[in-house]
C-alpha cells in the first residue's frame, strides 16, 4: 500500500519542477500561460455572443441590433480562434523542444558528477528508471507542465464560469410563478450551489482515484519497460546481430513476446483499465453528465418561471457546465499531482546526488621542462560498495621522462592504479603526490590536463576524424595531421577523400567511414598525442592484438612519446621489456620493481614465473 502523499510537499516538488524546466526553456511557461488563458475563456466568449443573438431573436428581433451582434460575434470569435491557433502552434513547438531540452539537466548532472558516482551502476539504473517512467506515461518532470496547463486552464475556466453563473442564481423568478418561486429562497440557492460544486468535486475524486492506480503499478511498469527495452530493440543493435544469428538467440528473445507482456492485451495494465481504474474513471464522467442534466433542468425551470428570457438559457447552461467541468478537472488533477510526486522525488533524488570529492584550488603550473614527479605513498583503494581492496599499500615513485611499465595478470590492479593516478577515484588510505603535494589540493580540471590516456575500451564518437583527435570542432589541422601520422594512421588518412573531415562510422552519416579495431586504436593514440600532456599512458589499448603486434606498437610508441613520461600497461610481459622500470602487480599489491634483466634474474619472483609461462607461446 502506498503512503499518503503530503499535499504541501506535492505542490512544493511540482513548483521545483516548474523552476527546473523554466531554467532550460525560459519562454515555455509564459507562452503556456497565455495559451491556457485564451483556451479557458474561449468557450465563454462563444457562449456569450450566441446568447446575445438568441436573446434578440427571442425578444425584440431588431434588425440593426441583430446585425451588430452577428458582426461582433464573428469578429470576437474569429480573433479569439486565430489567437488560440497561433498560441497552440507556438506552445506545441516549445513543448517538443522542451522534451529535448530537459535532457540538458540530466546530461549536465551526469557529466558533472564525481566519476566514482558517475561510474556506479546504481546511478545508471536510477537514470534509466527516470527515463522509463517518462516513456510509459510521461511521469516525472514533463508531467509538471501538464499539471501546470490543466491547473491554469482549470482555475481561469472555473472563475470565469462562476462570474457568468452568478446571475443564474441571482435572477429571481417573479412572484407570479407560483411554486417556482421556491427557487428564490436563499436556502435553495445555497443547496443548489453546494450540490453543483460538491458533486463536481466527487466526480473529480473518482477520476483522481482512477489516476492514482497508475502509481500502484509503477514498479510493474518500470520492469515491463525494462524488459521491453531489452528485448524489443534487440534486433536493432548491430553489435549483437552476429551472436543472435549464430547462437539462435532469436528464440530466447521471442519467448518474451510469447508471454503476456506488461502492456499487452492480457497484461496487468489492460486488466487494471478494465477493473478498478476503468470503473472509477467511468463513474467520474457519469456523475458530471448527471450534473449537466441537472443544470439544464434548473436553468429551464428558471426561464419557465420568468427569471430570464429563453436566449439566456444558452449562456447559463454553457457557463454552468463549463464551471462544473473545470471543478471536476481541477479535483481530478489532485490525483495526477499525488501520483506524480513519487516520480518527481525519484527525479530530484538523481539531480541532487552530491559531489563529495574534495576540490582543491592549486594550479598545476604548466612547466615547460615537464618536470612532474608523482609518488604513491601507501595507497589503498576499494571500489565503492565492493568491500575488496583493489589496491593495497601501494608505494611507488615515477622518474620523470622515463618509461614505466606496469605488468601483472588480469585483475591484479593495473587499471585501478591508473584510475587513481588520473583522480577518477580518491583512495581511502594513503596519498598520491604531485611534486610533493597531495593531488586533491590541485584544481581538478588542471590536474586532469597533465595526463593523456588511451584506455583498453577507448571510445571514438560519430564525428569527423579531426574533431575526434582534437576533442573539439576547432583545432590545429597541422598538429592533428602530425599526430595521426605519428600514430601510424598516415597512409589511411591519405586514402580518405575528405581527410580530417571524414565522418567516423555510419550511424549518423551515410558517407561515414567504418574504421577497423586497429585503425580506431591508432586514432585513439593520435588523440593522446595531440593532447600533448606531460604524462602519456597506454592501458592495454592493444589487448585485441597478438603479443608481437602489441610489442611493436609499444616499441614504436616509445619513440613518439619523446620526452614525456610514458606509462605502459599490459598483462603481456614481452611488450614492456624495453622499459626503464617495470612494476609487477599481483592481487592489488606491488610485488616487484626493476628492469627486465633484474626481474627475470629473480627466479623466485612473480615476473620470472609469468615470463616463462607466456614465453612458451611466442619466443620461438
Ligand atoms: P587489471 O587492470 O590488472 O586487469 P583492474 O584494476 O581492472 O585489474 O581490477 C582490479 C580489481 O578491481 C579486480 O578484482 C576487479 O574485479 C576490481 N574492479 C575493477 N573495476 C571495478 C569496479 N568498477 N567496481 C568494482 N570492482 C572493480
Amino acid at each position: 500500500m502506498k503512503e499518503k502523499v503530503n499535499m504541501r510537499h506535492a505542490v512544493a516538488i511540482h513548483l521545483r519542477g516548474i523552476k527546473e524546466l523554466h531554467k532550460v526553456s525560459p519562454k515555455f511557461f509564459p507562452v503556456l500561460t497565455l495559451h491556457c488563458i485564451v483556451n479557458a475563456v474561449t468557450p465563454y466568449i462563444t457562449v456569450f455572443f450566441s446568447a446575445q443573438i438568441l436573446k434578440e431573436l427571442a425578444s425584440l428581433r431588431r434588425d440593426d441590433i441583430l446585425w451588430k451582434w452577428v458582426v461582433a460575434s464573428v469578429l470576437g470569435v474569429g480573433i479569439v480562434t486565430i489567437l488560440k491557433a497561433v498560441l497552440w502552434r507556438r506552445y506545441q513547438t516549445l513543448l517538443n523542444d522542451l522534451w529535448g531540452r530537459k535532457e540538458i539537466l540530466f546530461i549536465h548532472k551526469m557529466f558533472s558528477l564525481d566519476f566514482s558516482e558517475m561510474d556506479k551502476q546504481s546511478n545508471h539504473d536510477h537514470r534509466i528508471q527516470i527515463r522509463q517512467n517518462e516513456s510509459w506515461s510521461g511521469w516525472g518532470l514533463m508531467k509538471v507542465q501538464e499539471v501546470y496547463e490543466h491547473l491554469v486552464t482549470g482555475v481561469i475556466g472555473m472563475l470565469s464560469g462562476i462570474v457568468l453563473t452568478i446571475s443564474l442564481f441571482a435572477s429571481p423568478v417573479p412572484d407570479t410563478a407560483g411554486w417556482l418561486t421556491v427557487m428564490n429562497h436563499p436556502l435553495f440557492i445555497l443547496i443548489m450551489g453546494i450540490l453543483m460544486v460538491g458533486v463536481s468535486i466527487l466526480a473529480g475524486k473518482f477520476t483522481a482515484a482512477s489516476t492514482k492506480c497508475w502509481s500502484e503499478f509503477a514498479e510493474e511498469a518500470a520492469f515491463g519497460n525494462r524488459l521491453f527495452e531489452h528485448f524489443g530493440f534487440a534486433g536493432t543493435q548491430k553489435e549483437r546481430s552476429i551472436d543472435i544469428r549464430m547462437n539462435d538467440q532469436q528464440r530466447l528473445i521471442s519467448t518474451y513476446w510469447a508471454k503476456d507482456v506488461s502492456f499487452g492485451v492480457m497484461g496487468p495494465f489492460n486488466k487494471m483499465a478494465q477493473g478498478k481504474m476503468g470503473i472509477y474513471a467511468s463513474l467520474g464522467v457519469c456523475i458530471t453528465t448527471i450534473i449537466t442534466g441537472f443544470i439544464y433542468v434548473f436553468t429551464c425551470l428558471k426561464a419557465w418561471g420568468g427569471a430570464f428570457d429563453v436566449g439566456s438559457i444558452t449562456q447559463y447552461v454553457g457557463a454552468a457546465t463549463a464551471m462544473v467541468d473545470n471543478i471536476f478537472a481541477l479535483t481530478g488533477l489532485i490525483g495526477v499531482l499525488e501520483a506524480n510526486t513519487g516520480y518527481l522525488e525519484k527525479t530530484f533524488e538523481f539531480l541532487d546526488i552530491p559531489n563529495t570529492m574534495y576540490q582543491g584550488s592549486l594550479t598545476t603550473e604548466k612547466r615547460s621542462d615537464r618536470r612532474y614527479e608523482v609518488e604513491f605513498r601507501d595507497v589503498s583503494f576499494q571500489y565503492p560498495g565492493s568491500g575488496i581492496w583493489a589496491l593495497r599499500h601501494v608505494n611507488m615513485k615515477f622518474k620523470v621522462g622515463k618509461r614505466l611499465a606496469i605488468v601483472g595478470e588480469n585483475g591484479s590492479g593495473k587499471t585501478t592504479f591508473i584510475k587513481l593516478l588520473c583522480r577518477l577515484y580518491d583512495p581511502q588510505e594513503g596519498q598520491i603526490l604531485l611534486n610533493g603535494i597531495d593531488i586533491r589540493k590541485y584544481r581538478y580540471d588542471d590536474y586532469m590536463n597533465i595526463f593523456s590516456v588511451v584506455f583498453q575500451d577507448f571510445q571514438l564518437i560519430c564525428q569527423p576524424l579531426g574533431a575526434n583527435v582534437a576533442g573539439s570542432m576547432h583545432y590545429d589541422r597541422n598538429r592533428v595531421q602530425k599526430a595521426l601520422v605519428d600514430a601510424g594512421f598516415g597512409e589511411r588518412l591519405a586514402s580518405m577523400e575528405k581527410g580530417l573531415d571524414t565522418m567516423l562510422y555510419k550511424k549518423l552519416s551515410e558517407d561515414g567511414v567504418e574504421v577497423s579495431g586497429g585503425e580506431a586504436q591508432k586514432i585513439a593514440i593520435a588523440r593522446a598525442l595531440y593532447k600533448d600532456a606531460p604524462f602519456i599512458i597506454l592501458d592495454e589499448p592493444t589487448a585485441a592484438l597478438d603479443p608481437i603486434a602489441e610489442a611493436e606498437i609499444y616499441g614504436k610508441f616509445d619513440k613518439i612519446a619523446g620526452d614525456k613520461t610514458a606509462i605502459y600497461i599490459s598483462h603481456r610481459l614481452s611488450s614492456c621489456k624495453f622499459c626503464d622500470e617495470i612494476v609487477v602487480f599481483h592481487e592489488g599489491k606491488v610485488t616487484q620493481q626493476g628492469t627486465h634483466t633484474s626481474l627475470v634474474a629473480d627466479t623466485k619472483g612473480k615476473y620470472f614465473q609469468l615470463w616463462n609461462a607466456q614465453a612458451q607461446y611466442y619466443t620461438e
